[in-house]
């Protein structure tokens, strides 16, 4: 995998990298409409969507190679750079015909290497950006292997693009942002591009800033934002799209992050803290080794009395003990809750050990 990535979606260093436009290109004048809304907003790449997978047939699935003109007008009356996304090896060359700057491969398409490997190979030696959106499904490796596709095509200028994942059943968000996944897809990647999709994460326009800002807190690159002039009567997705003002006054609270700073006393007291909370990890690993030495000569202990490793009541005693005294002390209950359930499952796979080898 490639550890050189070009900065082309670094957002110019100090801001964000921008992406607003509709979810669809509907019509010639609602796309055009869109984009002299967006004109003076200071984005980086005007999107729409002519090609659209729905999850449904009997949705407006997009007009289709019909609608590539308009984002030709887009750009020669807007100066806006165009992208769009693409599905096959024919969406790929007929948007690289009309001009599209920037291609992006949708979630659906990256849940499924052969479509992905049909465009990687219509843009064998083609000098495009390319974004790609994480899976439907929360699976790092099938994303990191579509952008690998797409890399060993000789694309160089790539960024992924996180739009949550689909659940089952209700929860706040349209897509869940599993927040922890990209954080780790960074940890792996660090000179990847990360675009937040906010407007997909998100299914309504309430939390579209939230998100967003949280994305840039977590030193996102860009914001992915659906502009449309009438979100009501958007043609798909309705629900999630803000108008080109309503764009302009989020963007404008939105507060980038930079990733580092020469500033000296920050520097210091940063390092301060970080000494602080390494001592701190340190008394944290010292006390998990106490414990799970204990753990090991419980588990000897049951063995000789022939007693099962698991007390069910013992444990919820422990566990309904632990979130108690958290919550006193101004800690979540998720936090104790993931954190005793780890050191209990550990406890067990340790006494399982000593069972059988002792
Ligand atoms: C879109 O960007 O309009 C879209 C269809 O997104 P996704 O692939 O994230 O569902
Ligand atoms: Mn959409």
């Amino acid at each position: 995998m490639n550890t050189n990535r070009s900065p082309f979606f670094k957002g110019q260093g100090s801001r964000p990298y921008w992406i607003a436009g509709p979810c669809s290109a509907e019509t010639e004048q609602q796309v055009l409409e869109t984009a002299h809304g967006l004109k003076d907003a200071g984005i980086d790449l005007f999107r729409a969507g002519i090609w659209k997978p729905r999850t449904r047939p009997g949705d407006f699935e997009g007009n289709g190679s019909p609608a590539l003109p308009w984002l030709q007008r887009v750009k020669e009356e807007t100066g806006l750079s165009v992208c769009t996304e693409v599905a096959n090896a024919q969406h790929a060359e007929e948007a690289l015909r009309c001009g599209v700057d920037v291609l992006w491969i949708g979630a659906r398409s990256t849940t499924n290497p052969f479509s992905v490997q049909e465009i990687a190979d219509a843009l064998q030696g083609v000098d495009i950006p390319v974004m790609v959106k994480n899976p439907i499904n929360p699976d790092i490796k099938l994303w990191m292997g579509a952008l690998e596709r797409i890399e060993r095509a000789g694309i160089k200028k790539v960024a992924v693009i996180h739009r949550g994942f689909s659940t089952f059943g209700k929860d706040k968000y349209r897509n869940q942002p599993r927040w922890q996944l990209a954080i780790e897809l960074k940890r792996q990647f660090p000179d990847l591009a990360f675009i937040c999709d906010s407007s997909h994460i998100c299914g309504s326009r309430e939390w579209l800033y939230d998100v967003s800002q949280k994305a840039l807190d977590l030193n996102y690159d860009g914001i992915m934002l659906e502009v449309h002039p009438r979100p009501h009567e958007a043609w798909s997705d309705a629900l999630q799209q803000i108008t080109p003002d309503q764009y302009k006054e989020v963007k404008s609270k939105l507060n980038f992050r930079y990733s580092s700073t020469d500033d000296v006393d920050f520097l210091d007291s940063l390092e301060a803290l970080r000494g602080q909370i390494d001592e701190i990890d340190d008394e944290i690993l010292a006390l998990l080794e106490a414990r799970m030495k204990l753990c090991d000569g419980i588990g000897r202990f049951k063995k000789r009395n022939n007693i099962a490793i698991l007390q069910t009541s013992r444990w919820s005693e422990i566990l309904e003990k632990s979130i108690a005294k958290g919550q006193r002390k101004g800690l979540s209950s998720e936090l104790i809750s993931g954190v005793m359930k780890a050191v209990h499952q550990e406890s067990i796979n340790r006494q399982h050990k000593v069972m059988r080898d002792a």
